[in-house]
């Protein structure tokens, strides 16, 4: 399942991503070449304009929340998709590139010593470089998405 999103729901759009779904982050406002992009890739187009009008052959699903918690539950709800642990992290928030494996030596000085030192698997995104690993930002994802799932 993929996802462009507008850009109103920026912070969403990061999250689809760091629960590894492939999300178009639509930055202009040019709606027909959104309806485009969301035709030529099948997306299924996110967003809180609540005006925007059925286009057949498009999915489209309104947000109807503020509150990032809400639109996660809301599109997990509504577009019946249970994100998948193992594809957690997969997939660079920045630039939606699948992230891939790298050998730790030749990430040396990209990152924190104290990460360095700590953690023993990375990955890089080939498109901007920037190397994830397995911190702290794991528990806060499943606690939001524990959160999402009931609320
Ligand atoms: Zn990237």
């Amino acid at each position: 399942m993929k996802f462009i999103v507008t850009k109103e729901l920026g912070r969403l759009a990061r999250w689809l991503r760091i629960l590894g779904y492939d999300t178009e982050y639509f930055l202009n406002s040019n709606r027909s070449s959104l309806v485009i992009t969301s035709l030529r890739d099948e997306r299924i187009i996110l967003t809180r304009n609540s005006r925007m009008s059925p286009v057949s052959g498009i999915r489209i699903a309104r947000i109807k929340h503020d509150e990032l918690k809400k639109q996660l539950a809301q599109v997990m709800k509504e577009l019946d998709i249970k994100p998948d642990e193992k594809a957690l992290f997969t997939r660079c928030v920045l630039c939606n590139k699948k992230l891939k494996e790298v050998e730790k030596e030749t990430i040396k000085g990209k990152v924190p010593e104290y990460v360095y030192g700590a953690q023993k698997d990375f990955v890089i995104c080939p498109g901007c470089g920037r190397v994830y690993w397995h911190g702290t930002h794991w528990g806060n994802v499943r606690k939001l998405l524990a959160e999402a799932r009931v609320g």
